[in-house]
C-alpha cells in the first residue's frame, strides 16, 4: 500500500486490488442523463472518461471513480418506477413468490433498499406482510412512496444507516434491492450494512443485469457513469464472502436484457447453497470469467460494432436517405457519443417523456421531439436506441411501413428490420 505504484492506481471497489486491466474504453462522454436546453448547447459541456476496468483478483468489471457521487445524482429528472407497468407487475410477482417461499407474515420485517416510489413494497401489505420499510435517497421519489402509506427513510444505505434501522426497528427477515447494487459507489459499505441488518435466518435478494449478457449480447451501451459495477456471479460470490454472507440461490431473469436475482444469507443461516448457484459459477468459469484474457476480447467486439454501425449510416446518408431516432434513454447517449453520431446522421430523435421534448442529447446535440414528429417527417430509417424495448416499439410504430420506412437496431449487431404489417389493417 505504501508503494508509489499502488497509490497511483485506482483500486477495486470490492477487494482493493490495483486495477490494471482494461475491459473497454468508450472514450469520453457527458453524464448520460444531462439533457440540454436550447440555450445550453453553445456552452462548454463536461465530458468524463468512460473506461471500464476489470479486477484481476475478484474479476469485478467496474468504472474507476471519476465523478463524485453527489455530482451524478443532482441533475436528474426524478425517475418513478411505477411509470413502467411491466416493472410493477414484475415487482408484484416477486412479492407473491418471496412471501410464500419465506413464509413471511405480519411478524416479519421487510426492508427494500432504493425503494423508489413504492412500486414494490406496496404489494406486501395486501399479502399480510405489513411491517415494511423503504430506504430511498431521492426525497421527491420517497415522497411518492409515503403517499402510498409506505414508511420510508430518505438516506443513502450503508453500515451507518443499517445500525440506525436495527436500533429503531430490529433486524430484517427480508432485504430486497432491485437495480441498486450496480449504482452504489461504495459497494463494500452497502453490503456490510446488509450483513448488519439481516436476522441470522434472514435473506437478502438483489437483481442486476448479468455481465454474461453484457459480454455475449455486446450491450456496451449499458456502460455509463451512473453504473459503477457490472456483476458476474463470480464477483457477487467474492463480494458476499468479504462481508461474511453466503451466495445461496440464483435465478436468471429476462429483465433489462438479462438479469440475475441473487439470494444472500448470513454465515449462521441453515440455508443450503442450491445447485443453481454451483451451476452458474461453473458456467462462468467455463466461459473464461476467471481469466483476464477473456475480458480483453470484449473491446474488439465493441470497436467492430462501432465500425459496422457507422458504415451502415454512412452508406444510407450517401444514398440520400433520411434517418431519425426513437427514444432518448441514458444508454442511447453512450452509444451516440462513443460512435460520434450527431445531427449529421440523425435529424432528430423522439421520446414519450414530455420532459425531454425541446431538449438535446448530451454531447451529440440531437433534438428530442414528441413521437408524432416521426409521422410528420416520414424518415426512411428509424434508429431504435432503447433496443431492449425493440419489439414493443416496432409493434407500436409498425404504421411507418406505410411510407416504406425501416428500423435500424444497433445492438447486439447493427441490422435493418422491416416493419411487420398490422394483420388488422387492409392494404
Ligand atoms: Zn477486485
Amino acid at each position: 500500500m505504501s508503494s508509489a505504484k499502488a497509490v497511483s492506481a485506482a483500486k477495486c471497489r470490492i477487494c482493493l486490488t490495483p486495477l490494471l486491466h482494461s475491459f473497454v474504453d468508450l472514450g469520453k462522454s457527458p453524464l448520460c442523463e444531462t439533457f440540454l436546453d436550447g440555450d445550453e448547447i453553445d456552452r462548454v459541456e463536461r465530458f468524463y472518461p468512460l473506461h471500464a476496468i476489470v479486477c484481476s483478483s475478484c474479476f469485478l468489471v467496474q468504472l474507476k471513480q471519476y465523478v463524485a457521487a453527489d455530482g451524478i445524482f443532482t441533475d436528474h429528472y426524478p425517475y418513478y418506477s411505477s411509470f413502467s407497468t411491466s416493472w410493477v407487475a414484475h415487482a408484484k410477482a416477486y412479492c407473491e413468490m418471496i412471501t410464500e417461499r419465506r413464509r413471511l407474515d405480519a411478524k416479519s420485517f421487510v426492508v427494500e433498499l432504493a425503494c423508489n416510489d413504492g412500486y414494490l413494497l406496496q404489494h406486501f401489505p395486501p399479502l399480510g406482510v405489513t411491517n415494511i420499510l423503504g430506504v430511498e435517497p431521492s426525497a421527491n421519489v420517497a415522497e411518492e412512496a409515503r403517499k402510498k402509506g409506505i414508511p420510508t427513510v430518505v438516506d443513502f444505505f450503508g453500515a451507518r444507516l443499517a445500525e440506525d434501522i436495527v436500533a429503531r426497528h430490529g433486524r430484517a427477515d427480508l432485504i430486497a434491492g432491485n437495480n441498486v447494487l450496480a449504482h452504489v459507489p461504495d459497494v463494500n459499505d452497502f453490503v456490510s450494512g446488509v450483513a448488519l441488518l439481516l436476522k441470522p435466518e434472514g435473506i437478502a435478494t438483489f437483481e442486476f443485469p448479468h455481465l454474461q449478457n453484457l459480454i455475449e449480447q455486446n450491450q456496451f451501451d449499458t456502460i455509463y457513469h451512473e453504473h459503477f459495477c457490472y456483476f458476474s456471479a463470480i464477483a457477487i460470490d467474492a463480494l458476499a464472502r468479504r462481508h461474511g454472507l453466503r451466495f445461496v440461490n440464483v435465478e436468471e431473469l429476462p429483465t433489462h436484457g438479462g438479469s440475475l436475482r441473487v439470494y444472500l444469507a448470513t454465515a449462521d443461516s441453515a440455508e443450503p447453497q442450491t445447485q443453481a448457484v454451483r451451476d452458474l459459477l461453473a458456467r462462468e468459469e467455463r466461459l473464461g470469467y476467471l481469466s483476464i484474457e477473456t475480458y480483453a476480447s470484449f473491446a474488439e467486439n465493441v470497436r467492430t460494432t462501432k465500425r459496422k454501425l457507422l458504415s451502415l449510416l454512412i452508406e444510407l446518408k450517401n444514398a440520400g436517405k433520411t434517418i431519425c431516432g426513437y427514444g432518448a434513454p441514458g444508454k442511447g447517449n453512450t452509444l451516440l457519443n462513443y460512435c460520434g453520431i450527431g445531427p449529421d446522421f440523425i435529424d432528430f430523435t423522439v421520446d414519450r417523456n414530455p420532459h425531454k421534448h425541446g431538449r438535446f442529447t448530451p454531447g451529440t446535440h440531437i433534438p428530442i421531439r414528441p413521437v408524432e414528429a416521426i409521422d410528420e417527417a416520414k424518415p426512411d430509417y428509424i434508429l431504435i436506441l432503447p433496443w431492449n424495448l425493440k419489439r414493443e416499439i416496432m409493434a407500436q410504430m409498425r404504421h411507418v411501413g406505410g411510407w416504406g420506412a425501416k428500423f435500424i437496431v444497433p445492438i447486439p449487431e447493427p441490422m435493418i428490420v422491416a416493419p411487420v404489417p398490422d394483420p388488422g389493417a387492409g392494404s
